[in-house]
């Protein structure tokens, strides 16, 4: 949009004083913050009921992407900038003489994911928007979202994540479009017209009222939305508190586990409260704009985030049966001709599965649809791939649902996250329905969008890269690959680097501030950040720093590093939290011995969630991308930070792969045990016996329990328990002595400059290939069928 200085000036005004009958310079940051939110609110909110009508008045198909989570990160400056008028904003703020940093830094991160995968949710409306599609998202809206993490004692504290408290200006309660929602009771079938109807008795009735909020597309117009379901009582009867209560407690809180959530009622609640109120909606919708229900798969489309919202293929049905009155094969084929499924993840116990007594109970119509589903599949294929693999390829199984196997019978298209996930997923945790239905399998490798992590993230680079290629890449990010062109430009090489200085300074004081830990902004910055699990090796990184701290106790000198970490680890997952008193534990270690100062220091920042990210990832010199191949399905930390030119350290996993392939084999360092050597080796593996032949590695581990780290008493002896009593499951031991070898290397590089920036820039030119705008469009083209209006 165009728009003058002065007139946002005097528009900014006059929010203030409507809001808050006061002058803009008597307000605090937060109060500033909330009126420019509200001025940005209005600015796009021409554009979001234009997209609204000119979907509906061309017919465009619309995309719902389902999800249990999502994580927008802050939306002022996002929007800005997508409006295109970031520039005269802050031109603005400046006129008026107030510090843009703290109004900016005034909102609130809605935590309502617990990591890649509701980022991931986000980064694509992003791009749906930033694309010219119609999609929207569908999602719960938590009263508390992630906890907020401190630390006390080196220990994580949970603290409940207040975050509507002041408001959410972003948001715009739609009552007119709330829905009712049924658990329980009984669900009768009785004789109506030559076929059955279904009665509800006893239903435990929740009003669904959504809170939508607008998805700008970057320099597009178009401006999607983003519906979060709040569960209240219903209007027409007086409740009890009790009542009240049970209505408000389904969107009380956001399960802060990306696991084992696996029998709880209250998570199902959730569930299919989304499911069924984002369903609803959408066909009454549909019938309001198309009419005849049977072409809903040509107009809607509606996308399954993992398994959480699998039910969905089951509420479809209930609608279309119960609702429409449509038979059986007519409306399945209405089903699986709208629905889509992404797997996120191949290991097996995080597979959702639900006891089919418990959905009897709570959705007993949709047990009874369950069943049903179950006894056509069986029906229909086991002639044909016989009983073994039909058993296994059902949604039911002895008395539990299997959601995964559900969203593949009920979907059209499913897919993996990247490359080796999706053939991964063929070979294992979905080779019997792959075998059953092998045309909808397909990869649509994770994406991530530049707009947050460089051009807002990373403002040094940004301007760098315009003064250097032009602007196209902000629009079209395949454009960086012409950064090629100066892999032998010194000059060009010195101004990355000192760029990449920039935000190094800038995080060395946010380390100072949060931690009172002084760190060199010329040492190597060494960045870990995703949630903490035993997957992802955190344990491995730290062996490395202790390794490094041993090595300086015997007077060698490396190149100095300053270790980065973020992460929260599920307040139940034991294991986790004793591997983040463990890193605090070293950071106190090494930050306070005097032989490591300006040699080694750990910073583990507390409360890792998108805004810390956008700090610390444009800051990282190395990324550490550490899984045990196989495990990580894709990642996407990986492709923010190579984004703004970190060199992955890295194994063969997940979109690492792709990664090293885009950007040139020397442009990462590579290391540790392929997918196809761990799986061999396993059976034969015995974690004791490489702590007994490797010195260095038998002291790391002794040091867990003699004493050396301080306070770590208990984590100690779960940690060197798990390595050595129950065989190091995820193989960090065997990794070890590669992953040292992995790093001197890097600290060779690091002797060279100019070589480490010719390194960074081959990252930063690969990363278009990454960004989220191509990944919806490969799901657009080949799994929506949707057509981007604005493609790049
Ligand atoms: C990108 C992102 C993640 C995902 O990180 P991975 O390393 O891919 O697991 C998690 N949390 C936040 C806040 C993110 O921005």
């Amino acid at each position: 949009m165009v728009i003058t200085t002065a007139q946002f000036i005097k528009d900014y005004r006059t929010e203030a004083l409507r809001w808050f009958a006061d002058d803009l310079e008597n307000l605090s940051a937060l109060q500033q913050y909330q009126a420019l939110a509200l001025v940005v609110k209005g600015y796009a909110a021409q554009n979001w009921a234009k997209s609204k009508a000119h979907a509906d008045a061309t017919q465009q198909k619309q995309v719902y992407y389902f999800s249990i989570e999502f994580m927008p990160g802050r939306l002022l400056a996002s929007n800005l900038l997508n409006l295109g008028i970031k520039d005269v904003v802050d031109a603005g703020l400046a006129k008026l003489g107030i510090e843009s940093g703290p109004v900016y830094a005034a909102e609130r991160d809605p935590g309502l994911g617990n990591g890649g995968l509701g980022r991931l949710a986000s980064a694509f409306l992003d791009a749906m928007a930033s694309t010219g599609m119609a999609g929207n998202g569908n999602g719960i809206r938590y009263r508390y979202g992630l906890f907020e993490q401190r630390f006390v004692d080196g220990y994580q504290v949970e603290v409940p994540d207040d975050w509507l408290r002041d408001g959410y200006p972003w948001e715009t309660r739609k009552e007119n479009r709330a829905v009712i929602v049924k658990f329980g009771g009984q669900a009768e079938l009785v004789p109506d017209q030559g076929r059955l109807a279904v009665v509800y008795h006893d239903t435990d009735d929740v009003l669904a009222v959504p809170y939508d909020t607008a998805m700008i597309g970057y320099h597009t117009g178009t401006v999607n939305t983003m519906r979060l379901w709040s569960a209240e009582p219903t209007p027409e009867r007086a409740h009890s508190l009790a009542e009240t209560a049970r209505a408000n407690a389904i969107t009380e809180f956001l399960y802060p586990d990306d696991s084992d959530t696996s029998g709880r009622e209250l998570r199902l609640r959730q569930e299919y409260f989304f499911v069924s109120a984002g369903l609803q909606s959408i066909i009454t919708h549909f019938k309001r704009t198309h009419g005849d229900i049977r072409l809903l798969p040509d107009f809607v489309a509606v996308h399954i985030n993992d398994t959480h919202p699998a039910m969905a293929v089951l509420e479809l049905m209930r609608l279309l049966l119960d609702e429409e009155r449509l038979a059986w094969e007519q409306a399945w084929q209405i089903t699986v001709a709208t629905m889509s499924y992404t797997n996120h993840t191949l290991m097996a116990e995080a597979l959702e599965t639900w006891p089919l007594g418990l959905f009897q109970d709570l959705l007993p119509r949709l047990a009874q649809l369950a069943v049903e589903v179950d006894r056509r599949f069986r029906a229909r294929y086991t002639a044909r791939y016989g009983s073994v693999t039909v058993d296994r390829a059902a949604p039911i199984q002895n008395g539990q649902l299997h959601m995964a196997n559900l969203a593949v019978i009920g979907s059209h298209a499913v897919n993996g996250v990247a490359k080796i996930h999706s053939e991964l997923l063929k070979t294992s945790v979905l080779a019997d329905l792959y075998q059953i239905f092998p045309s909808r399998f397909s990869n649509k490798t994770n994406g991530i969008t530049p707009r947050r992590w460089v051009q807002l993230g990373d403002v040094p680079l940004a301007t760098l890269l315009d003064d250097t290629i032009g602007a196209t890449w902000r629009r079209s990010p395949q454009a960086l690959l012409a950064l090629n062109k100066y892999s032998q430009d010194p000059d060009f090489l010195r101004r990355l680097t000192a760029a990449k200085r920039v935000n190094k300074v800038r995080l060395a004081g946010i380390i100072k501030d949060t931690l009172n830990l002084t760190v060199s902004p010329d040492a190597m910055f060494d960045v870990q950040v995703k949630r903490l699990h035993a997957y992802k090796r955190q344990l491995l990184h730290v062996f490395g720093i202790l390794e490094h701290y041993l090595a300086i106790k015997n007077g060698e000198k490396r190149p100095p590093r300053v270790h980065i970490f973020g992460a929260k680890a599920a307040p139940s997952y034991r294991y986790a939290k004793a591997v983040i008193r463990l890193i605090n534990a070293v950071a106190a270690l090494v930050n306070e011995d005097p032989d490591c100062q300006d040699q080694l220091a750990v910073a583990f920042l507390p409360n890792y969630g998108v805004s810390l990210a956008e700090a610390i990832i444009p800051a990282a010199d190395v990324s550490e991308q550490i899984s045990l191949a196989g495990t990580e399905a894709s990642g996407t930390s990986n492709m923010k930070l190579m984004a703004t030119g970190a060199l992955t350290l890295a194994t063969l996993d997940g979109a690492n792969i792709e990664i090293r392939d885009a950007a040139g084999k020397d442009a990462m360092v590579v290391f540790g045990l392929t997918e196809q050597e761990a799986t061999a080796m396993r059976p034969e593996y015995s974690a004791r016996e490489r702590y007994e032949q490797d010195p260095v590695l038998h002291r790391i581990v002794d040091m867990l329990t003699d004493g050396s780290i301080p306070n770590i008493e208990s984590e100690g002896k779960e940690i060197r328990a798990e390595l050595l009593d129950y065989n190091d499951t995820y193989f960090v031991l065997a990794d070890f002595a590669d992953y040292l070898a992995a790093n001197r290397r890097l600290d060779a590089l690091w002797a060279h400059p100019e070589e480490w920036a010719r390194l960074a820039l081959a990252n930063i030119a690969a990363s278009g290939k990454f960004s989220a705008d191509l990944t919806v469009q490969r799901y657009g083209r080949e799994i929506w069928r949707v057509l981007p209006e604005h493609p790049v």
